[in-house]
């Protein structure tokens, strides 16, 4: 029998291999993850009762988790099987995934390797990030001041529990009172957005910054890529500037939580027409048919 969720109470909250309610669902204060945000995590998508992308994801949480050594305490293949297990167990057909590895309860000092049992989470649960209208009509950004990590500082391709940096931006382009914020690495190029990685379109070919730029490694970025690659549109990784977004014909962001969404307005230029282009417009349609179609069946 497949278990559905009635409502969040009955929600299953994996932790370390055993399940909890929400309100049992309990780590140390003296974790890392708590005291230093020292971890990792993934945002997975389950569309149609599929898990999308589930491989990229657990690559991209191992990777991660190698370059801050930390030990996941399970192979991958067993985490992702547990993966499927907790969603089919939360019953949501159409959910997100919050897979977290924080380094586990250690000392107050820094020394992760205090740490010897990194806790593994697994939250199933919805998210909406953006209202419809955003969708539809598409977003204002403004490009804000506070710069993305420098790769040899925090690597930007660790997807890490330390969100402060994007996190400083987002409270920027809030209080200026648009949704979302275009960052600049510390040479003064495009990097991201604070939880999406960003491209342009100008003249038929898509552009998005490389991620030598100091990006995340996008899992909904390479699909976009192949995705229109596949449709004969040219896409080129580039050192983009802001003059390249003011210039562009469409531009648009990238995420698991906000799949695709157009960006119409930048530091107060209209993008092309104003209006989500035609190219966006067919990469949302395309991405939903794929994320219905795709993924590892969980039910
Ligand atoms: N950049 C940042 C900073 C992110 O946090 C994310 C994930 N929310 C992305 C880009 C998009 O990555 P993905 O498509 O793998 O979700």
């Amino acid at each position: 029998m497949t278990p559905v969720r009635e409502n969040s109470d009955s929600m299953k909250i994996y932790i370390n291999g055993k399940l909890y309610s929400k309100g049992d669902a309990k780590i140390s204060v003296f974790d890392h993850g708590v005291l230093y945000g020292d971890g990792v995590f993934e945002g997975i998508r389950v569309y149609n009762g599929r898990v999308f992308k589930l491989a990229e994801h657990m690559d991209r949480l191992y990777e991660s988790a190698k370059t801050i050594m930390l030990d996941i305490p399970l192979p991958k293949k067993n985490l992702t099987k547990d993966v499927i297990e907790i969603v089919r167990l939360n019953g949501l057909k159409n959910a997100y995934v919050r897979l977290i590895v924080t380094r586990g309860a250690g000392s107050l000092g820094l020394n992760p390797f205090t740490c010897k049992n990194p806790q593994v989470i697994i939250i199933v649960d919805k998210i909406i990030l953006y209202p419809p209208k955003f969708y539809k009509e598409g977003l204002t950004v403004i490009t804000v001041g506070t710069q993305r990590n420098i790769a040899e500082a925090v690597s930007p391709r660790v997807k890490s529990l330390n969100y402060l940096n994007n996190i400083l931006a987002k409270i920027e382009a809030l209080n200026s009172g648009v949704p979302e914020a275009i960052m600049l690495n510390s040479f003064g190029f495009v990097s991201e957005c604070t939880g999406d990685n960003i491209f342009t379109v100008k003249k038929g070919s898509i552009f998005t910054p490389s991620i030598y730029m100091g990006v995340l490694e996008g899992i909904t970025r390479a699909c976009v890529i192949d995705i229109s690659r596949a449709a004969g549109i040219p896409v080129k990784p580039i050192v983009m500037t802001r003059h390249d977004i003011y210039n562009s014909d469409e531009c648009f962001l990238t995420g698991t939580a906000a799949e695709i969404v157009p960006v119409v307005r930048a530091d107060g230029r209209n993008i092309g027409a104003g209006k989500p282009g035609q190219v966006t417009r067919f990469l949302m349609k395309e991405f939903r048919r794929l994320a219905r179609r795709e993924g590892v069946p969980a039910f």
